[in-house]
């Protein structure tokens, strides 16, 4: 089992790594004498579900799969059979499931009674090496994706490895898309690694998968531990977002995947790091090569660029109307970079 520590102070935890760790789940899991739930959606429940018959003591609130989950319907929902059926400040929430499920029971136990400790066991890739590390919390109001949410900190995570194999393929992309952009905002090296061993990632192989995992958990843990509320270095993460997220947005969140918005992403915001001059040519090509081996289709040009520039407007990570880019300087370095809404229209409608 692989070990990352998570340092926030009185916040701090483990992210506990390995196959088959959901077999030992009996003792891994955080236990109290109270009224504890399980948060999961259907598939994971119809799937793994029989791990969690061990846990006694808690009851399993089983939602539906897929980001309409993340509502404030859902939400009330899930607090009410929560104060229904006895949970006190003490009670303990397992978060059991991809992005949706962490996001969502995540900011349950954030708001319940001012807050309860809450345990992630994310099922997803993406989840895995990403959200389920870091303590953002949230659920979607109007179509503006996490606009409601809070910084709550898991008191541990467990991840399995060993689930990643009912993953669609799709959804094993969409964490490939994290997982890069870790080497090339913070660790040339591993993305050498990934590249190298990318066709071993894309079948979840068991030998390198924990590796894999906790390479992106430590860099992810690191910039967290020394920017947990986003206020600086914290945002490197956003590499391949700005663009990613407006690519989700123009098509309603139904065709791409999170993780391969950012890789279409990651394409063309290393595009525009080129135009202005900003990042080494030759290491460009790598990423550029890289990213377009990837087999996703990264054509953009159907989409109005006025439009795309408007869901970028509307980012949270905006200041004073400026758009904020993340874009690649050079091996493991990134830079933040602001543009007017006309700087925007300038570099996208030239990509
Ligand atoms: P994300 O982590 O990408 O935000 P979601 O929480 O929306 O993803 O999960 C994506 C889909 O994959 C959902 O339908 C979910 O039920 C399903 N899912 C989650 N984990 C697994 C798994 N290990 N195997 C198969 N399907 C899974
Ligand atoms: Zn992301």
């Amino acid at each position: 089992m692989e070990k990352v520590r998570v340092n926030l102070k009185e916040n701090s935890y483990n992210i506990l790594i390995g196959k088959g760790l959901l077999g030992d789940l009996e003792n891994l899991a955080e236990h109290s004498p109270e009224q504890n739930f399980i948060i999961t959606d259907k598939n994971i429940n119809a799937l793994y579900g029989n791990y969690l018959d061990a846990l006694d003591s808690y009851e399993r609130i089983v939602i539906e799969p897929g980001e309409q989950s993340k509502s404030i319907d859902v939400t009330a929902n899930i607090l009410k059979q929560m104060l229904e059926k006895g949970a006190s400040r003490r009670s303990k929430v397992i978060a059991f499931g991809g992005g949706v499920v962490g996001d969502l029971a995540g900011f349950c136990s954030a708001i319940y009674m001012r807050g309860i400790p809450f345990v992630q066991i994310p099922t997803t890739l993406l989840a895995q090496v990403d959200s389920s590390v870091g303590g953002k919390t949230g659920i979607n109001l109007l179509h503006y994706k996490n606009s409601i949410g809070a910084f709550h900190q898991p008191v541990k995570v467990i991840i399995d490895t060993g689930l990643l194999h009912t993953l669609p393929y799709k959804e094993l992309l969409s964490g490939i898309g994290e997982i890069i952009k870790y080497g090339i905002i913070y660790d040339y090296e591993f993305f050498k690694y990934v590249a190298r061993n990318i066709e071993k990632i894309k079948k979840c192989d068991e030998d390198i998968m924990p590796y894999v995992v906790k390479r992106c958990c430590e860099i992810k843990a690191e910039i967290v531990s020394r920017d947990e509320k986003e206020e600086g270095l914290r945002k490197i993460l956003n590499f391949g977002h700005t663009i990613g997220h407006a690519l989700e947005g123009i098509t309603d969140f139904s065709k791409y995947a999170h993780g391969e918005a950012v890789i279409i992403g990651m394409y063309y915001e290393t595009i525009m790091a080129k135009k202005m001059g900003i990042v080494d040519e030759e290491y460009a090509a790598e990423i550029l090569n890289f990213l377009d081996g990837l087999g996703i289709d990264l054509n953009i040009d159907d989409y109005p660029v006025l439009e795309l520039a408007d869901w970028m407007l509307k980012d949270k990570k905006n200041v004073g109307g400026k758009i904020s880019f993340i874009l690649p300087v050079k091996e493991g370095m990134v830079k933040e970079q602001m543009l007017e809404k006309s700087g925007v229209l300038y570099y996208i409608s030239s990509l």
